[in-house]
């Protein structure tokens, strides 16, 4: 329930590692697409504040008190522009395909018209789907925050976390289910869980969630949710072939377009170029600098992750990592470390490129190269978040 800490997964148990539904490439990366290196540089320009002058402030929404007030108390004054334009669409029962840079409180944009729907109508139920566990969580945290008081039941359906305390919570007939496709898929199959009367159907992270490998259960997913849905679709990055599908899943989606840039304004992006030989050295020469006070540092496989991770710690830094080789307690046990400021440099696979909120992260690092532009701008959208400014450095070999 909403107003106790109800949810029981995320315990650890049989966990399996990572599966990866993305084709596997056994031994050898995808081909990298060729990004100029002018891309990785430009300036920090952080909006001022006046910049944008919000239509409503969160008590002319026509919301629940209780979310109103719970939105206080999480310390959201005004709307960003993002909520701004897609709660009103969010109320009225519309379709939205909402698209903002980066760390500018999408979450909130599809939670609150969300929750206050399963609020006041009872016959609602919502499904919301994540490309990651740890997005999943997060999701459901704030989720657990907007809708505190309220006595909603949910249930989190992860991977690599044991089926049991899944099956508890599903026994409830929980209205807020929240999940990777992977494990949804899973309880549909075995039969726990129904959502043909799911009546409210969020993707977050759209884009990545239809890419190659999710496509074919998301689609399987949203068929068995009912036909008159209501559905929110949002991310960072969308290209021409996800529009495509999305409209097929759905009539008429209202596009919310908030971008400024390709990238978030608020983060001073740069290139560092090496040899291989002082590669490592520059990496160190950034880590010790003191303004460099929490980084997350992207590389490409787990083997390359954890050595890296491993060399730093050696180094003398507070380093760990997190990829799809750990089991999902490691995960989670790391992730918090970094959240509370005892690990300071999380070393990381692309498993946490997408949607990650920790708030005071300064620095995001590519040490190798993303696989795409649309990969790049979500890397370094996990810093310069909720108006701060941050720092991405792209290595570039000589
Ligand atoms: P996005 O999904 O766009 O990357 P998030 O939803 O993760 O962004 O929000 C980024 C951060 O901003 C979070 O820490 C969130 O709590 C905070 N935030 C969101 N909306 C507001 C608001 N209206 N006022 C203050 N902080 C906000
Ligand atoms: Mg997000």
């Amino acid at each position: 329930m909403y107003q106790k800490q109800a949810y029981r997964s995320g315990r650890s148990g049989q966990a399996k590692g990572f599966r990866n539904r993305r084709p596997q490439h056994k031994g050898r990366q995808p081909k990298k697409a060729y990004i100029h290196p002018s891309k990785f540089i430009q300036g920090a320009k952080p909006r001022l504040e006046e910049a944008y002058t919000p239509m409503h402030s969160f008590q002319d929404f026509e919301v629940d008190e209780l979310i109103k007030r719970n939105l206080q108390v999480m310390g959201f004054q005004d709307p960003s522009p993002i909520q701004d334009q897609a709660i009103p669409h969010g109320l009225a029962g519309k379709n939205i395909l909402g698209i903002a840079n980066t760390g500018t409180g999408k979450t909130a944009a599809f939670a609150i018209p969300v929750l206050h729907r399963l609020i006041t109508e009872p016959t609602t139920k919502a499904i919301i789907l994540a490309p990651t566990r740890e997005l999943a969580e997060q999701i459901e945290q704030q989720c657990r925050q907007i809708g505190k008081g309220s006595g909603l039941d949910g249930a989190l359906l992860i991977g690599g976390t044991a089926m049991g305390p899944q099956l508890r919570d599903l026994r409830y007939n929980p209205r807020i289910i929240i999940g990777t496709p992977g494990r949804i898929k899973d309880h549909l199959e075995r039969g726990s869980l129904k959502i043909s009367d799911c009546n409210l159907v969020v993707l977050d992270e759209v884009d990545r969630m239809l890419d190659m490998g999710f496509v074919h259960d998301i689609t399987h997913i949203l068929s068995h949710t009912n036909g008159a849905r209501q559905s929110f679709y949002f991310s960072a990055t969308l290209d021409a072939r996800v529009k495509g599908i999305i409209e097929n899943f759905s009539e008429n989606p209202i596009h919310i377009s908030v971008k400024s840039g390709d990238t978030s304004d608020n983060v001073d992006q740069n290139i560092v170029t090496h040899n291989v030989a002082d590669k490592l050295d520059k990496l160190h020469d950034i880590l010790i600098d003191e303004t460099t006070a929490k980084t997350i540092i992207f590389d490409d496989t787990h083997r390359t992750v954890e050595r890296l991770s491993k060399e730093l710690a050696a180094r003398g830094f507070l380093a760990d990592s997190i990829h799809g080789g750990k089991t999902q307690s490691q995960r989670q046990r790391v992730l918090k470390k970094f959240k509370s400021s005892e690990v300071k440099v999380l070393v990381a696979t692309d498993v946490a490129a997408r949607g990650l909120d920790v708030s005071d992260i300064t620095h995001v690092i590519n040490y190798s190269l993303p696989q795409t532009y649309d990969d790049y701008v979500h890397r370094i959208g996990r810093t310069g978040r909720a108006g701060r400014v941050g720092y991405a450095l792209t290595f570039i070999e000589k």
